[in-house]
């Protein structure tokens, strides 16, 4: 019975046994992490995320913020880059760029790949020297200790959510996995909502689902299968409707439109759900100065709203008074939109350019 799963000690112990013998059981069948990056619940959203980081581990050929001019791969030419079949969008001419660093070209080992003797090679089974996304990198930094030619591997600092607009290889998975976080972080509360117009949906639906899956408690029935499944249901469902209006209008494939434009909603989930957070916890401060004092032996009371007391009201519009809380919470949704649009904008941008490239190349 699915019944207080997370206090049950058994019910805790059998989940977490389970897990790991998945785990074990895909790692003796697959290379390369298959289970963190494609099962396990919490690494596979951070792999998406990761495309958002302001770092990254590249060759400098490879780097995310290489700017992609054809001048600039005539100069990687001449200094000795291997030209991949990558085609450059961001010109109007179909340029080739990007490619692998000299030592790269020439190198018989590929100890960053395959390891050596003293480092082990990339764990999650990339190729570091043609790398060119970060949601299978963990940054172990063990490409960089393993390569016998210096470093053309290293640590690089980028625009932070600019591989969004660069990606070779659009994932539907991942997409999948960013409107699965954007419904839970959104429609969790959709019954709410629904109510208004349908006084007692919610209630039927829960007993409609309690009747097919009554070896279920009604609770888990409520959180699980009504709210998580239909939230996330929620943010597939409405944005794979505007991927077949997009398609229909545009002429591009159903999966090209959902795999590109996905991850420009990448960036509105992250910002607002980082600034949000970061604008609650600012209000609780002190309290946590506090706890961290007390961990070495200083025992102060500093009030939690030292910095900003979010309850105060700024200003009032009619009968009702506006907190900091609530003017706060708009910034973050004020700079995921343009943010994300400006992305969306990109992404649209690098396509058409990559259809104009396709189809001066087959007249
Ligand atoms: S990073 Fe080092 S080991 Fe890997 S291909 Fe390049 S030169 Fe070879
Ligand atoms: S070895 Fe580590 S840092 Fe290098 S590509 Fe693989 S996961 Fe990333």
């Amino acid at each position: 019975m699915v019944t207080n799963f997370w206090y049950n000690p058994f019910l805790s112990a059998l989940w977490i046994v389970s897990v790991i013998a998945v785990a074990i059981g895909v790692s003796l069948i697959y290379k390369g992490r298959i289970f963190c990056r494609y099962l396990y619940p919490i690494t596979a959203p951070l792999a998406v995320i990761a495309r958002t980081s302001p770092l990254e581990v590249r060759s400098k050929a490879m780097a995310t913020n290489l700017p992609y001019t054809s001048l600039n791969s005539k100069i990687q030419s001449k200094k000795g880059f291997t030209l991949l079949p990558v085609i450059n969008t961001s010109t109007s001419k179909p340029t080739i760029s990007r490619g692998l660093d000299s030592e790269c070209k020439y190198c018989k080992t590929r100890d960053c790949y395959k390891g050596n003797k003293e480092t082990e090679g990339c764990p999650w089974g990339q190729h570091p020297a043609a790398m060119m996304g970060n949601s299978a990198c963990s940054m172990c930094m063990k490409c960089t200790h393993s390569c016998p030619y210096g470093e053309p591997v290293r640590l690089l600092l980028r625009k932070p959510f600019s591989e969004l607009a660069n990606i070779f290889r659009p994932d539907c998975f991942e997409v999948f996995i960013v409107f699965s976080l954007l419904g839970l972080y959104s429609f969790y509360n959709w019954s709410t909502i629904v109510d208004v117009f349908y006084i007692g949906f919610h209630d039927n639906l829960v007993l409609a689902t309690y009747s097919i899956f009554p070896f279920l408690t009604a609770d888990a029935v409520e959180e699980y299968m009504v709210g998580y499944f239909a939230a996330i249901g929620i943010g597939l469902g409405l944005y794979s409707f505007a991927s077949v209006v997009s398609s229909r209008l545009s002429r591009m494939r159903f999966k090209i439109n959902f795999s590109n434009f996905g991850y420009a909603y990448l960036t509105i989930f992250v910002l607002h759900f980082l600034l949000t957070y970061s604008i609650v916890y600012l209000g609780n401060l002190g309290q946590y100065i506090n706890i961290a004092l007390s961990k070495i032996g200083i025992n102060l009371y500093i009030p939690p709203n030292f910095l900003v007391d979010y309850t105060q009201p700024v200003f009032g519009i009619g009968n009702s008074e506006v907190s900091y809380e609530s003017l706060l919470k708009g910034i973050p949704i004020c700079l995921a939109i343009p943010i994300g649009g400006y992305i969306s904008y990109r992404i649209a941008k690098k396509m058409t350019k990559t259809n104009s490239v396709y189809r001066s190349l087959m007249v």
